[in-house]
């Protein structure tokens, strides 16, 4: 999978009555995955992206395809652990991106200064 992190969400448009009819006419009712005619008034189907719009799909009508519901829940699944495996990818990403090359020796660790019983003791700056 090529840049699978650089990947930007697609934005959704509103799914309309109208326009899942225009689809399911056009796929003239069948899920696109188990290949199954679905009937109108009869079946339930849902109007599916076949690549996710979080990993960059397309959400134009062309682009969308009739499921069954058992199809859709299990793409559902298939697709959540891609997006798993992306958002791992960037977050190991901004990781090591932020990661500067030059780094600093740091500061050295400081003695506790406040305590019940110890006075605070003001320590002279030392620059490195
Ligand atoms: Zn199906």
């Amino acid at each position: 999978m090529p840049d699978l992190e650089l990947i930007p969400h697609t934005k959704r448009r509103k799914m309309t009555k109208a326009r899942a009819a225009k689809i399911f006419l056009r796929e003239q009712g069948q899920c696109y995955l188990c290949k199954r005619k679905l009937r109108v008034g009869v079946d339930s189907y849902q109007i599916e992206h076949p690549v996710p719009l979080a990993l960059g799909g397309s959400d134009a009508d062309e682009d969308l395809r009739v499921v069954c519901i058992p199809c859709h829940k299990s793409k559902t699944a298939t697709d959540a652990a891609s997006k798993a495996k992306r958002d791992r990818l960037v977050t190991a990403g901004l990781k090591t991106a932020k990661r500067s090359k030059f780094q600093s020796r740091g500061f050295a660790k400081a003695e506790p200064q406040r305590s019940a019983t110890r006075p605070i003791i003001k320590r002279e700056r030392t620059d490195a």
